[in-house]
C-alpha cells in the first residue's frame, strides 16, 4: 500500500507539477524542477533515517535483485571473499549471485528449518578476511526479521532492507551498505535505494558495468543516465509523508501495535498457527496457516471477496501472508482479525 494522502497529492499534481506546465512524467531529468525533486527526495530520506554525511544515498534501477550482483561487483574486491547469512529466499538468491563473482560462502543458514527463524551469529561466524557480510534484514516471504544486528567487527555489514526500510529507526552507522527495492514500503516499483559508506565506493572491479558502479552513480548524483523520475518523485512524497507523521519512531510504534494485534490473535486460538519462531517475528509480513491447504485456499479467496486482498502466501510457502507495511492503517489489521474469527467459526475443521 501507499499512503492515501500521497496518492491524492500525486493525483492533484499529475497533470501539472507546480507551475512547470507539465507532469513529472513529462519532465526532463535535467530540468531545474526535476533536479529539485531528486535533491529533496535525498534530503528527506537523510533526515528520516538520520543518515550521516559520510554515506552516499543513491537512486538506482533494476530492483533489489540487481544489487545482488552490484554488491559483489563493488565490494568483493579486496580479498574476493564474502560471507552470507542465508535466512530466506532473497538472501539465498543474493548468495547464489555473489558466487558468480568470487568466493562467497554461507556463514549461517536456517534453510534446514524451512527458514522459520533467523540464525544467531557471533563474530566468529565470519571469515576475518571477508570483504563484507551480507544479510536480508526482513525476510518477506517467510515473515521473519533479524532480532539483532550481527556483530561483524571491522567487516562491513551489507543489508537488504527491501521489505522493512523506514518501518522503524535503524542505526545506519552499524551498516556499510543498505539497499532496498522501493516497491514494498516506499514507492512504486522502479527505483532502488542504496545507502553506502563513502570508503566502500571507488574500488569496483574493472569490469563493473557502468550502471552498477556506485562511484559513478555517486559522482553523477544518481543521474548518470535517466533515473526513474516518477518513482523517485513518489518516494519523495512518501518520505515527506513519513516526516509529517512523526518519522520512524512513530512508524515503529504504529507498526508494533499493528503486528501485535495479529500475533496476539494468532497466539490466542488454535485454528490458525504461524510457522515463524517467536524470536524472529516480522512486523511487516505476518505468515500464518490453517494447517489444511484447501482451507488456506478458501481463506485467501473468501478474504479477497470481502475486500481483504493479497493474502495468499508466496508460492514457495503456501498458506497466508499479511503484509502490513507502513501505509496499512490499524483498521486494516482489525478488519483482517475480524475476518479470521468469522472464517474460523464458519469453516470448522473436520475431526481427524
Ligand atoms: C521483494 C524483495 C526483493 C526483490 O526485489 P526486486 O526489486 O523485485 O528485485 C529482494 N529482497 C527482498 C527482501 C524483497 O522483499
Amino acid at each position: 500500500m501507499l499512503p492515501l494522502e500521497v496518492l491524492k497529492k500525486a493525483q492533484a499534481e499529475l497533470l501539472c507539477y507546480g507551475d512547470s506546465g507539465m507532469s513529472v512524467m513529462e519532465m526532463s531529468h535535467r530540468s531545474p524542477e526535476y533536479e529539485a525533486i531528486i535533491s529533496d527526495a535525498q534530503k528527506a530520506l537523510r533526515k528520516l533515517m538520520n543518515i550521516p554525511d559520510n554515506y552516499k544515498v543513491l537512486f538506482m534501477q533494476g530492483g533489489a535483485s540487481t544489487q545482488f550482483a552490484a554488491v559483489p561487483y563493488n565490494l568483493m574486491t579486496k580479498n574476493n571473499r564474502a560471507d552470507y547469512i542465508v535466512s530466506g529466499q532473497f538472501s539465498k538468491k543474493a548468495y547464489q549471485e555473489a558466487k558468480k563473482y568470487g568466493d562467497a560462502v554461507i556463514a549461517a543458514s536456517s534453510a534446514g528449518a524451512n527458514f522459520a527463524f533467523v540464525p544467531e551469529t557471533t563474530r566468529e561466524s565470519f571469515r576475518p578476511d571477508a570483504d563484507y557480510v551480507h544479510i536480508c534484514f526482513n525476510n518477506t516471504i517467510y515473515g521473519t526479521k533479524f532480532p539483532y544486528i550481527p556483530d561483524t567487527g571491522d567487516i562491513p555489514l551489507v543489508a537488504d532492507m527491501s521489505s522493512c526500510i523506514c518501518s522503524e529507526p535503524v542505526d545506519v552507522t552499524r551498516f556499510g551498505l543498505i539497499y532496498a527495492g522501493a516497491q514494498k514500503n516506499l514507492a512504486p516499483a522502479g527505483v532502488t535505494i542504496v545507502i553506502v559508506r563513502e570508503d566502500l565506493i571507488g574500488h569496483a572491479r574493472p569490469d563493473t558495468p557502468a550502471m552498477f558502479d556506485y562511484k559513478l552513480m555517486a559522482d553523477n548524483d544518481s543521474m548518470y543516465n535517466t533515473p526513474p523520475c516518477w518513482c523517485i518523485y513518489m518516494a519523495k512524497l512518501v518520505f515527506e509523508w513519513l516526516l509529517e507523521n512523526g518519522g520512524l519512531e512513530a512508524m515503529q510504534k504504529r507498526n508494533k501495535e499493528k503486528a501485535a494485534l495479529l500475533y496476539d490473535y494468532l497466539d490466542s486460538q488454535d485454528y490458525y498457527s504461524t510457522p515463524v519462531d517467536r524470536s524472529s517475528r516480522s512486523m511487516m509480513n505476518v505468515v500464518f496457516v490453517t494447517g489444511n491447504a484447501d482451507l488456506d485456499k478458501k481463506f485467501a479467496a473468501d478474504a479477497a471477496k470481502a475486500g481483504l486482498k493479497n493474502l495468499k502466501g508466496h508460492r514457495s510457502v503456501g498458506g497466508m501472508r499479511a503484509s502490513i507495511y507502513n501505509a496499512m492503517p490499524r483498521e486494516g489489521v482489525e478488519a483482517l482479525v475480524a475476518f479470521m474469527k468469522k472464517f474460523a467459526a464458519e469453516n470448522p475443521k473436520e475431526e481427524a
